[in-house]
C-alpha cells in the first residue's frame, strides 16, 4: 500500500505541488489527472525519488521511503523522460532490471517480460531502431521485470497511435491486475483516467481537488472544476 501525505514542492518560490495526499491499495490503479502544469509529474517524481520534496511523507508497505534513493524504493517507473539505455539491446535493457540475478541468468529471465509486451522478436535491436510505442513497451517490460512493489506510469500511452493506445492500455491494465502490483497513472486525458483506473484523483494547481471512483466523480463532482474537467457540461 502506498500512502502519500502532505506532499509539497516549490520551484523558485512557485508552488508546483501543495499538500498532495492520496493512497493506493495493493493491486489498485489510481490515476492522477489534471491540466498541463498542475503538478502531476512532479508528484510522481517525488514518489519515485527523482525529485526531493519540501514537505510530506511517502510510505510503501508501511515503511517510510522518502529518504531512500530511487533504486532502493522498489518502484518501477515508465516515464517519458526516463529513457532506455541507448547502448544496450532491447533484451539487455530489460535484463538490467534483474541485477539481483547472476549475470548469466539475467537475459533468460528477461525474455518472458519482453514476450509479455509482444516484443521478443525485437530483442536484439537497439532503442533507436524502435518506434516510440515500441520503446514505451520495452520500458514497461523493464518496469515489470524489476518485480516492483509499485509501478508509476507518466503518460505511458501518449506516443502510441489511437488503436495501439487502446490495445496497449487494455494489456497493461490486465498485466497490472494479474500481477497484483499497485500503480499510479498520470495523464491529462480524462477519458483514459476514467477507463483505466479504479480510483481517480483530480489535480488543479498543485492540489488534489477530489479523489473517488470514476462513477462517483462523474455523478458527484465536488465543484465546477472537477465537473468540467471530467467532461460534464453543466
Ligand atoms: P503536463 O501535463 O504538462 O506534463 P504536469 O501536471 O506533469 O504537466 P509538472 O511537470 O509536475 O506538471 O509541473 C508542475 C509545475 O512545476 C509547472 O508549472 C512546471 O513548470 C513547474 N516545474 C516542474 N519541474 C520544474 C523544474 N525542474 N524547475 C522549475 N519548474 C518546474
Ligand atoms: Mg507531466
Amino acid at each position: 500500500r502506498l500512502e502519500v501525505r502532505g506532499l509539497s514542492r516549490a520551484f523558485e518560490g512557485v508552488k508546483a505541488v501543495e499538500g498532495a495526499g492520496f493512497h493506493v491499495e495493493p493491486g489498485e490503479i489510481v490515476a492522477l489527472v489534471g491540466p498541463s502544469g498542475c503538478g502531476k509529474s512532479t508528484t510522481l517524481r517525488m514518489i519515485a525519488g527523482l525529485e526531493t520534496q519540501d514537505e510530506g511523507q511517502i510510505s510503501l508497505g508501511g515503511e517510510r521511503i522518502e529518504h531512500l534513493a530511487p533504486e532502493r524504493r522498489a518502484i518501477g517507473i515508465v516515464f517519458q523522460d526516463y529513457a532506455l539505455f541507448p547502448h544496450l539491446t532491447v533484451l539487455r535493457n530489460v535484463a538490467f532490471a534483474l541485477a539481483d540475478l547472476r549475470r548469466g541468468e539475467r537475459e533468460g529471465a528477461a525474455l518472458p517480460y519482453l514476450k509479455m509486451v509482444e516484443l521478443e522478436d525485437l530483442a536484439g535491436r537497439y532503442p533507436d531502431q524502435l518506434s516510440g510505442g515500441q520503446q514505451q513497451r520495452v520500458a514497461l517490460a523493464r518496469a515489470f521485470a524489476g518485480r516492483p512493489r509499485l509501478i508509476l506510469l507518466d503518460e505511458p500511452f501518449s506516443n502510441l497511435d489511437a488503436s495501439l493506445r487502446h490495445a496497449t492500455r487494455r494489456e497493461v491494465r490486465a498485466l497490472l491486475k494479474k500481477s497484483g502490483i499497485g500503480a499510479v497513472l498520470v495523464t491529462h486525458d480524462q477519458e483514459e483516467a476514467l477507463s483505466f483506473a479504479d480510483r481517480v484523483s483530480v489535480m488543479r494547481a498543485g492540489r488534489i481537488e477530489q479523489t473517488g471512483e470514476p462513477s462517483d466523480l462523474y455523478s458527484r463532482p465536488k465543484n465546477a472544476f472537477v465537473a468540467s474537467f471530467l467532461g460534464r457540461t453543466n
